[in-house]
C-alpha cells in the first residue's frame, strides 16, 4: 500500500514531464523532436521500460507507437490486458540520432528521472525490454538471452518490486524464435502481478525456455473517463 494518493503521485508525474519537456538540457536536445516521457496508467502496478525512442515515437511524443508497440499491444490482449493498464517508459527519453546505441552517458543523464517515474507509479512487477533496460535496472551485466522470463527481486526508485526481464519486441520482429520466447514470458504476467504486494519476495520460477544462439485516456480532469491516465500528448 502506498502512503500517497495516487491523484498526488499522479499530478507531481505530470509536473516532472512538464519539467522536462520544458527545461531539460539533455545531451540529445539539439537531434530530438519530443521528450517522450513515457504514457499509460499513473498507477499501474505494470510497468514496461524500453530502450529508446525511435523515429515514429520521436514525431509523436509518445513510446512504442511503431511496430515493436503494436506486438507489444498484441501480446498484452493475449493476456487480457491493454497499454492502458500499465505504464510504459524508455532508459532514453530522446531519441538517439540515426537509433543509434544509447550512450553511457545519456543513460547516466536520464536515470534519475526513469528512477522519480517508478518511484511515483509505484509498479509491483517492471518489465524490462531488452538488454539496456535489463541492465541498467538489474545492476548485472547479466544479458536478456540468459534471464529472460525470470523474475527477479531489486529494490528500485526506493521500492522493493519484481524485475521481469523480457526480450525487445523489437527482436521478436526480427525472429520467430525470440517472438516465441517473448509470448511465452508475458504469459506468465498475471501470474507475477497476481502476488501480493510490492514488499514480497518474488518466487523464483522455474526455468524459463532455452534462448536460441545470438540473440490513455485523456490527462482529463479527474473523475473523468479514465482519469487516472496520463496521456501528456493527447
Ligand atoms: N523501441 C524502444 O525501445 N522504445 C520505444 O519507445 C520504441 C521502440
Amino acid at each position: 500500500m502506498s502512503a500517497r494518493p495516487a491523484a498526488e503521485r499522479r499530478a507531481d508525474l505530470l509536473e516532472l514531464y512538464h519539467r522536462l519537456d520544458r527545461d531539460w538540457v539533455c545531451p540529445l536536445k539539439e537531434s530530438r523532436t519530443s521528450v517522450v516521457f513515457g504514457s499509460g496508467n499513473a498507477d499501474a502496478d505494470l510497468m514496461f521500460v524500453g530502450e529508446a525512442p525511435g523515429a515514429n515515437e520521436d514525431r509523436e511524443g509518445k513510446p512504442f507507437v511503431g511496430r515493436a508497440g503494436q506486438l507489444l499491444d498484441t501480446l498484452l490482449l493475449e493476456i487480457g490486458l491493454e497499454r492502458s493498464d500499465a505504464f510504459i517508459a524508455n532508459v532514453l527519453k530522446c531519441r538517439p540520432p540515426g537509433n543509434r546505441d544509447p550512450q553511457p552517458h545519456e543513460i547516466e543523464e536520464c536515470t534519475p528521472h526513469l528512477m522519480r517515474q517508478v518511484e511515483l507509479i509505484e509498479p509491483k512487477v517492471i518489465c524490462t525490454l531488452g538488454n539496456f533496460a535489463l541492465k541498467l535496472l538489474s545492476g548485472s551485466p547479466q544479458g536478456i538471452t540468459r534471464v529472460h522470463g525470470t523474475p527477479q527481486a531489486r529494490e528500485i526508485g526506493g521500492r522493493s518490486l519484481v524485475l521481469y526481464p523480457l526480450f525487445h519486441p523489437s527482436a521478436a520482429l526480427r525472429a520467430t524464435a525470440v517472438l516465441e520466447l517473448l509470448r511465452a514470458d508475458v504469459a506468465r504476467l498475471p501470474e507475477l502481478l497476481a502476488q501480493p504486494g510490492s514488499d514480497a519476495a518474488p518466487a523464483e520460477a522455474a526455468a524459463p525456455a532455452e534462448a536460441p544462439a545470438g540473440g490513455e485516456a485523456t490527462d482529463g480532469p479527474p473523475g473523468s473517463p479514465g482519469g487516472a491516465q496520463l496521456d501528456f500528448f493527447g
